[in-house]
Order: structure tokens, then C-alpha cells, then sequence
């Protein structure tokens, strides 16, 4: 963007009060959230976004070497965006024999620094199958970062094996979970929440997870899922209501946005997200998020094409080569299931980025 325009007016008039802000390192407010969804001024945005985000990273663009494990969709949740799950008994349920995991962590390549482990809330394993899972991807991989189970899979473990949260995160830790994802967030605001998602974690419960999970020294990642129901309103509290967790731990390390993935969707006639809503949902985390370091453009949602993009409204992460994701692409996401690094440098290079090569935690493996 322009450096120029930072002294042009906005197309959007009620865009300059913001810039103020932004520039003078004021905090938004709620009513600034707002502001900066309706606004129809991308460029507009785009600038006050990609201001934050050089001021904080500069050119850099990090992504990781990564792969994901489901490893079960059989779930007793019903979230009508999901495509994934079965429930329990379903001929279309499976669970991976644990053998058939490590197999899977011993057969990748020695530069995959990062397994994301997350699956559906499954009424019958055994607890010993979770801890073993940890603990034998680690025997097989020491190097590897395990970021695994979402805070709604935590909470279920908590209800189902009858243990407190801290416990479950201690035990998890201690054989092998370095970090957790942040999926399970969906959206906050409770009538919108139980309108679309029955027997999960509710907002608070997500929110005490992470926080037990911050004090005990297992960072996370946070997530949003937009462009299904929720209002614009219910968009920024769900941000805010992040961002004061973050002001309490400073735990979250990453804010994703997710796209709804109508293709897939049984229960939820909506169209897609536009490419329009999709960089506001970047730029304006960007913008309201002033307490965690990262924002991803999460290409296994959006595509690769605006994640691209998104690199120049807000996001300086393009997460990794995501090998046999599966989650996004049952519910019809039509991106490829595995990105080359090759292709991710030239994505981000084109962007007019530098490509970093990190890992989970956003130290520097390599310069590209
Ligand atoms: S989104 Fe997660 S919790 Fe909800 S139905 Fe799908 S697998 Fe189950």
C-alpha cells in the first residue's frame, strides 16, 4: 500500500478518527470494530491494517512445516457447520489405530517440525489412547512440536474422563502436548452459539480452558469461524472478549480467522464468504487484536490465491504445507490438501514478502 495515502484522505470518512488511533498506538474500541466491518473502503482497511502488521513484522512472512493427524471424526456434538463428524456408530465414523498415527509421524519428512492433532469428541476412547498418542509421536519424533486437541476437546476430556481441566492439560503436557490449536471458539455470543452448535463447550468454558492452559505454560492459538449467522456485533465482542484473555495471560500466540465452508454444510444453507469479507476478517483482527503477536491467512480456507493477499491486510503468517487436512476439506473446501514449500515461497514472494520458515512457536528455522 501507498505510504502516501497515509496522508490522503480515506474514501470512508469514518475510517480517519481510526487512523489516528492506529498511528498514535490508541487501543480500538468496540465502535471502531464496527466501523472497520462496514466499511466498504478495503483499500482503506487494507492500509491501516498493513500498517500494524509492518510496524510489528515488517516484510517477513512466516509458514511452517506442518501436517495434521484427525485422528477420529466420530463426535457426539452436532455443530451445523461440520461435515466432518460422524456420530458414534455411523458407518462413515473412524478412529485411527494408534499404530497407524505413529506410522504416519514415522513416515514424514525430517523437516516437518509441527503435528496438529485434533479430532471429534469421541464418547469411547479410553484416556491411555490420548496420552499414548502424545507419548508415542514424541518417542517416534522427539523434534517434533505437537500442538494438539482444541479447548472444546479439552473441556469434553475434562466431563468424560471426570478429571479437572488443569489435569487433563498436566497429564497432556507431561506426555508430550507442547501447544494447542485454537478451533472449538466458533463464534461467542450465546443465541447465536446454541443456534448452531449443541453439546460443547460454551464460550466461557473455551475461554477457561485457554486461560488454565496459559497459566500451566502450554501457549495456543485462537480462532473465529465467521460468515454463517453470527452479526458483525457478535464479530467484535467475540475479539474483544480474546483480546481481554489476552490482556490477563498473553497466551495466544496466533488469531486465525475461519471462513465458513458452506459446500459440505448439511444443516446450513449460506452462501460462501466473499473475497471482500474474507480480507476485512484479517484486516480487522489485525486492527482489534493489538495484544497477539500474529494474525494467519489460512490458505486451507481461503485459498492460497487471497491468502496471498491477505499478507498485504493484516496477516503475516501463511500457516504451512498442511498435509491430509482433513476437517476443512469434508466440509468442501476446494484447496488443495497438501502446499509445497516451493509453492509457499513463491506465494509469499510474490506478495512482495520474505519468506521465513518457522516453527510453531515463531522461532526463525530458515531464512527463504
Ligand atoms: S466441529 Fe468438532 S465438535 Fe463440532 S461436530 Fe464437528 S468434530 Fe464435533
Amino acid at each position: 500500500m501507498p505510504a502516501a495515502q497515509s496522508t490522503t484522505r480515506f474514501q470512508d470518512v469514518a475510517l480517519e478518527p481510526i487512523r489516528e488511533k492506529v498511528l498514535a498506538g490508541t487501543r480500538l474500541t468496540a465502535e471502531d470494530g464496527l466501523a472497520l466491518y462496514r466499511t466498504h473502503d478495503l483499500l482503506g482497511l487494507g492500509w491501516l491494517a498493513n500498517h500494524e502488521r509492518e510496524r510489528r513484522h515488517g516484510d517477513a512472512a512466516y509458514f511452517v512445516w506442518n501436517t495434521h493427524v484427525n485422528h477420529t471424526n466420530v463426535c457426539v456434538a452436532t455443530c451445523d457447520f461440520c461435515a466432518f463428524a460422524a456420530k458414534p456408530g455411523e458407518e462413515r465414523g473412524y478412529t485411527m489405530a494408534l499404530d497407524e498415527v505413529f506410522a504416519t509421524v514415522a513416515a514424514l519428512p525430517k523437516q516437518v517440525r509441527e503435528v496438529h492433532v485434533v479430532g471429534g469428541l469421541h464418547p469411547d476412547l479410553p484416556w491411555s489412547y490420548i496420552l499414548d498418542m502424545m507419548r508415542g509421536i514424541k518417542d517416534r519424533r522427539p523434534d517434533i512440536h505437537i500442538k494438539a486437541f482444541t479447548a472444546v476437546e479439552i473441556f469434553f476430556f475434562h466431563r468424560l474422563y471426570r478429571m479437572p481441566v488443569e489435569r487433563v492439560l498436566a497429564e497432556l503436557k507431561e506426555a508430550g502436548l507442547d501447544s494447542m490449536p485454537g478451533g472449538g471458539a466458533e463464534i461467542f455470543a450465546k443465541a447465536t452459539r446454541n443456534r448452531i452448535i449443541k453439546g460443547k463447550a460454551d464460550a466461557e468454558q473455551w475461554l477457561d480452558v485457554m486461560r488454565t492452559a496459559h497459566r500451566l505454560g502450554i501457549s495456543s492459538n485462537a480462532t473465529m469461524l465467521y460468515g454463517h449467522v453470527e452479526s458483525l456485533e457478535e464479530r467484535v465482542d467475540h475479539l474483544l472478549r480474546l483480546r481481554e484473555l489476552q490482556d490477563e495471560t498473553g497466551g495466544f500466540v496466533t488469531f486465525i480467522p475461519l471462513a465458513f465452508q458452506p459446500w459440505e454444510a448439511p444443516a446450513m444453507k449460506r452462501p460462501a464468504t466473499t473475497g471482500f469479507d474474507d480480507l476485512k476478517a484479517l484486516a480487522v483482527a489485525r486492527l482489534l487484536l493489538d495484544n497477539v503477536p500474529h494474525v494467519k491467512s489460512y490458505w486451507i480456507m481461503i485459498t492460497p490465491r487471497l491468502a496471498q493477499v491477505g499478507l498485504s491486510f493484516g496477516a503475516d503468517d501463511i500457516d504451512g504445507t498442511v498435509t491430509e487436512e482433513k476437517i476443512a476439506h469434508d466440509a468442501g473446501a476446494s484447496t488443495p490438501q497438501v502446499m509445497t514449500v516451493d509453492e509457499l515461497v513463491r506465494l509469499i514472494r510474490e506478495a512482495g514478502r520474505r519468506p521465513v520458515e518457522r516453527d510453531t512457536v515463531f522461532n526463525v528455522v530458515r531464512e527463504w
